[in-house]
């Protein structure tokens, strides 16, 4: 919604503190404003500053462009009065700010009344008015049949435990739940937020001890505040948000998608709601596949494509999936040079050929026995070997139900689970510090940079060129360093003194060294992995970091190692949050265009991730046909 002259407010607290500072903010903007307060005095006072403001906007109005109403908010037959009088007089209200609230009068321990004239007063006035107020601006603003929002004025009290007045605690609290709760009214056009600053240099806030606002960082200005409200009414996206102002750490939401997405259990409602309708599938003879012939990190001379009889029926307790999407990885020449079985060469060389491919979506074609949650044409995602296929029998507890089986799906497999565990169990990441994140802008990385970003960090990437970069930027990255043009090493030491607090780090050697060298006091840095080594001369060999146990010593760091099969038993939770996060437009899955068609351009594709040039997820289209069966249905 655009402030603009002409709209109508209603500001009940609007006689001093906040609620002034927004009143006069408002009038600023040419919006008529109804005041609500208990102070005749200085409402008047408040009225009389906003028609100086008004002279600007509005002249020869049949109707005042601001009112005060006196009345206690916690007297529900005064507050519907004011609305009352607000909708006859403007015609309807835009903006309704309920910024009325007290301290608690008396403190709880020492309370030895019967609650009446106290404590239950300070819930009246700061929790069931705000209640009775946004019940009756609801109610207005449908009568107008016009869109409206509706900031509430929590406190950073209401998002955590404030020890001194806990009877303040909880009222607040309590708004900032029933705030948060009308999230669906947006359906109707009415947005409801709630605003939660810390300490303003208001009345109330100049009764809190000096030395603990110093602590919090000092007072948070009013036009912080201001600038935070109007984004709310501004923003038509934010409904049911919660915005935490503080001196500390700036405007936030709260809470951020990340933590939101801990206790949100929505994955199997998602999965159920599936609109994917799959073609029907013919099963053939035969089908083509890539093996590892040979033990070398060169993909080409290591594999080839060979033709299959399709073994039928389908093994008890296992599905058959056509493939149609397999995802590229840079650990596929790893695989074909044996390191991921480990032990000695001829061991490895004994299991050859073996299977290509980590990971795949694809539509269940048919099912074996005992399988009972599973059924022919859904979407299924699955990372065990052999996803380099146009088919593929594997275990029925390995296929991992999806909403679709797309391009975006495989990223959010191998790369997207990668980025998501690691960052929550090696980098035990919370919010509020610095991440970095390298080779951002490939499959992995543009997961890490954008999960980081919604849990609420700041997130230094590093890329390799303009285009990365470009799409580093669309992703929220804070700050892009495109190697090709910056010095990495300048710009960590220039702009973050202090260090990184926590590290991605997928390219190895001397990068890995330099980003040991930026890490913070308690810094993490993750181990995934280290492409910049995998081809070497003679592949990949054991490296050496003198210094480093010193080094981490000193510094109380941590390096974690993250090896995502490790893991299994959390893939299918964060494949659900990753796929709500994408749906919910939270999160973006970028795709390198470069087309790859069919299990004959594998090869290609493998080399094309390793030449560096890619951006996104490097995807293999297993089967061409299938978009266009799709779009028939
Ligand atoms: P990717 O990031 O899409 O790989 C391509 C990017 O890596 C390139 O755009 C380039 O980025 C960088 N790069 C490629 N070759 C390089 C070289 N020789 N030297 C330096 N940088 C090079 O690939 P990915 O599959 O998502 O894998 C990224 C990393 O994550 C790999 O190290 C991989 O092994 C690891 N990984 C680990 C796990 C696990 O469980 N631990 C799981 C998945 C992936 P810039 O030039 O822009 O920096």
């Amino acid at each position: 919604m655009e402030i603009k002259p002409g709209l109508s407010a209603l500001v009940t607290g609007g006689a001093s503190g906040i609620g002034k500072g927004l009143v006069l903010a408002l009038a600023e903007k040419g919006v008529f404003i109804t005041i609500v307060d208990y102070s005749e005095e200085r409402g008047k006072e408040v009225a009389s500053l906003v028609e100086k403001i008004h002279t600007k906007f509005h002249s020869k109005l049949k109707f005042p462009s601001v009112m005060f109403m006196k009345c206690d908010v916690s007297n529900s037959r005064d507050l519907a009065a004011a609305f009352e009088k607000h909708f006859l007089t403007y015609g309807g209200l835009d903006i309704c700010i309920t910024s009325a609230g007290i301290g608690n009068p008396v403190p709880f321990s020492k309370d030895q009344t019967d609650g009446t004239r106290s404590w239950r007063h300070t819930i009246n006035v700061n929790l069931i008015a705000v209640i009775d107020s946004t019940h009756l601006a609801i109610k207005t603003m449908e009568a107008a049949k016009r869109p409206g929002v509706i900031i509430n004025l929590g406190s950073a009290s209401g998002l955590y435990p404030m020890y001194a007045d806990p009877i303040y605690s909880g009222s607040k609290g309590g708004v900032v739940m029933f705030s948060r709760s009308l999230r669906l009214y947006k359906r109707q056009g009415i947005r409801i937020n709630v605003l939660s600053p810390e300490f303003v240099e208001t009345e109330m806030g100049l009764k809190i001890d000096p030395d603990f606002i110093r602590l919090m960082g000092g007072f948070v200005p009013m036009q912080m505040v201001v600038k935070g409200a109007f984004e709310l009414i501004t923003d038509e996206d934010k409904a049911g948000h919660c915005l935490w102002i503080t001196n500390r750490r700036g405007m936030e939401y709260w809470p951020t998608p990340a933590e939101e997405a801990k206790y949100l259990a929505r994955s199997s409602r998602l999965r159920r709601r599936s609109d994917f309708k799959a073609p029907a599938i013919t099963l053939p003879e035969s089908f083509e596949k890539i093996v590892v012939h040979t033990l070398t990190h060169d993909f080409r001379k290591a594999t080839r494509i060979v033709r299959t009889p399709l073994r039928l029926p389908v093994k008890p307790n296992h599905v058959l999936v056509k493939i149609i999407s397999a995802g590229v990885n840079a650990s596929d020449v790893n695989f074909s040079s044996g390191r991921y079985f480990g032990g000695k060469t001829s061991d490895v060389a004994s299991r050859l050929p073996f299977d290509a491919g980590f990971e795949a979506v694809g539509i269940i074609a048919a099912v074996g026995d005992s399988v009972s949650d599973l059924k022919v044409g859904m979407p299924c995602g699955f990372m065990t070997f052999g996803g380099y296929a146009e088919f593929i029998m594997i275990p029925a507890k390995h296929a991992l139900p999806v909403a679709r089986p797309d391009p975006e799906v495989v990223a959010m497999l191998t790369s997207g689970l990668t980025a998501s565990i690691a960052l929550e169990k090696a980098g035990q990441m919370e919010s509020g510090k610095v991440v970095l994140v390298t080779a951002a802008a490939g499959g992995t990385g543009q997961f890490a940079v954008q999960l980081a970003k919604l849990a609420g960090n700041t997130v230094v990437a590093t890329c390799g060129g303009a285009a990365k970069a470009k799409l580093l930027k669309e992703l929220g990255v804070d700050r892009v360093i495109d190697y090709h043009s910056e010095d990495i090493k300048s710009v960590l030491m220039k702009e973050f003194p202090k260090g990184i607090d926590i590290i991605y780090e997928s390219v190895g050697g001397d990068m890995l060294n330099l980003c040991l060298q930026a890490l913070a006091v308690h810094g993490r840095l993750i181990i995934i992995g280290m492409i910049s080594q995998y081809q070497g001369e003679k592949g990949w060999t054991p490296s050496n970091y003198p210094g480093l146990c010193d080094r981490l010593l000193a510094k109380s760091q941590t390096v974690a190692g993250f090896f995502l099969v490790q893991y299994s038993h959390l893939w299918q939770e964060h494949l659900d949050k990753l796929f709500n996060f994408y749906s919910k437009g939270n999160l973006k899955v970028s795709i390198d265009p470069k087309r790859f068609l069919g299990v004959h351009s594998v090869v290609d594709a493998v080399e094309y991730l390793h030449s560096g040039k890619s951006v996104g997820k490097v995807v293999v289209c297993v089967d061409p046909t299938f978009q266009k069966q799709v779009a028939k249905l």
